[in-house]
Formats: C-alpha cells, structure tokens, sequence
C-alpha cells in the first residue's frame, strides 16, 4: 500500500502521513529500524529529516551499506513511495537483501515537501548545495550522514516533470554498465526509456546522461574508495503507481546487480 498525501499548500498532516507507514514497519519488522537522522528548527515549527534502516541477513561477508535519499526536490514524491514498498517488499523477503544494510532517507527537503514546492521553504535547491559548505540544515544533516555511514554506494531518486521516460546518471562508465543499465532495463517493463540525445541539457545515450549538475547529493569528495553513486529519474508527468513501480524496480535490480557486480569483481 503507497500511502501518499496529495500536494497542496501547508497540509499538516501531511508529514506525518508520509512517516506512518515507514513507522508502522519499523513496528512490524525487527529488520528495520526507524530514527532520525536530524532536525531543525524553521519558524517556530521542528522539522526531522528521517532515517529507516533495513538490515539485511549476512552472507559471510561484511555488509555492505547503501544510502538511499528521496525528496531531496519537495515535489517529487515517487522515489519516497518507491523506497516505502521496497523495504515492504524486502521486509517479507529479507534474503533479496542478504549482505546489505539499506539506510533509506525517504523525506530529504520536509518542508518543500509540506509545500509541494521543488525547493526547500528557505528557496533552496537543495540538490545544487552539496560539498559548497552550505549553510543549509538539511545539507548540514545529510553531509554528516553522507561521511559518517561511509556508505559503499549512494542512490539518489528523482523525478524529471520535463521527460517522458527513465534515465540516470552513474559517476563512471563501470557503474553505468553494471548498475544504471541492467535497473533501466528492468524498469523499462513498467516505464518507456528516455532515449533523446540530450535530457536535462546534458547529452545522454539510451537513457544514460553524460555529466550532472554540480551541488547534487554525492559522496563525500575525499572518501576512499569512492563509493559508488547512482541517480535515477522517473517522469514526473507519468502516474505516480507507475513511476513507484519503475523507481522501485530499479532499485531491486541494482541491488542484484551490484551483488553480482561485486562477485565477480573479486575475481578480476
Ligand atoms: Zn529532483
């Protein structure tokens, strides 16, 4: 079940219902674990950026970490509801995720989201802010879980109001072979593929885009090795179940992708 509150203007509940579902797993689940990841204050009102963490079963090996981000752009609630029925899905089927913890910050920009705008209520885009010592909260609290997880890879859920299809970035070309291209090949059975030359000003290739805008949520700059770092977008204009469908879809399949991917990497 996605539980969504429609878009409008200072719904007050509607943080809340974004959050209950999530919670009411981390109820049910001894698998995940819901905190928070921080807060700040904005006007007179207290505003908490999430954190639910799926444990996944161990396979003999350390677990690796991945960081999933949504709402980063207050206006693009499809990648929360994607990560909501991922973590339902892998709550009942725990071995999809064996040898992972997935820490998933479903509600990254709270008040855009309140607002239904792209922006946080300060007028920020706070997917332009990263690394820029910005003097953002919500960029304080997720740069400080960005460097202290020291997640093994970064994925990052958007929606493009100005594409008819999916497509994503990876950071190099390994990463858009063996991750962005097997999840937009699972995906495109929900969802066309964007396959213009240019998306987003960027010149693009099947759906993979060649460079991203600077300031937009990444690993650490320093961090060693770098983890990998996926951004994946679904069209905005298309029905919200599809894209929740295709975004969560995607996600299933970089998982199996990187698992494999990692295998097979011990070997080279
Ligand atoms: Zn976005």
């Amino acid at each position: 079940m996605v539980m969504l509150a429609p878009s409008g203007q200072n719904h007050p509940h509607k943080l809340r219902q974004l959050y209950a579902p999530f919670l009411g797993l981390a109820e049910h689940s001894r698998r995940v674990i819901g905190t928070v990841a921080g807060s700040f204050a904005r006007e007179d009102r207290r505003y908490t950026i999430p954190r639910f963490t799926f444990l996944g079963p161990g396979d003999g090996g350390a677990q690796r970490r991945i960081g999933l981000f949504a709402l980063l752009h207050g206006d693009e609630p499809a990648g929360a509801a994607a990560l909501l029925r991922w973590l339902q899905t892998l709550a009942d089927r725990p071995a999809l995720a064996a040898g992972y913890d997935l820490v998933c910050y479903p509600l990254c920009n709270p008040t855009g989201y309140e607002d239904g705008t792209r922006c946080s209520r300060a007028g920020l885009d706070l997917n332009r802010e990263f690394w820029r010592n910005s003097a953002a909260p919500e960029i304080s609290i997720l740069e400080g879980e960005l460097r202290t997880q020291q997640f093994d890879g970064v994925i990052a859920l958007h929606a493009d109001d100005t594409s008819d299809g999916l497509y994503g970035y990876a950071h190099g070309r390994v990463f858009n072979e063996n991750l962005l291209l097997p999840a937009l090949r699972a995906s495109e059975r929900v969802l066309p593929r964007d396959r213009r030359a240019v998306i987003d000003g960027f010149a693009a290739s099947e759906g993979i885009i060649a460079d991203c805008f600077p300031g937009v949520l990444a690993p650490p700059p320093d961090q060693q090795p770098q983890p990998f770092e996926v951004i994946f977008e679904t069209p905005a204009v298309m029905p919200l179940d599809k894209q929740v469908e295709a975004a969560q879809t995607a996600l299933h399949a970089m998982l199996a992708a990187h698992r494999g991917f990692i295998a097979h990497a011990q070997y080279l």
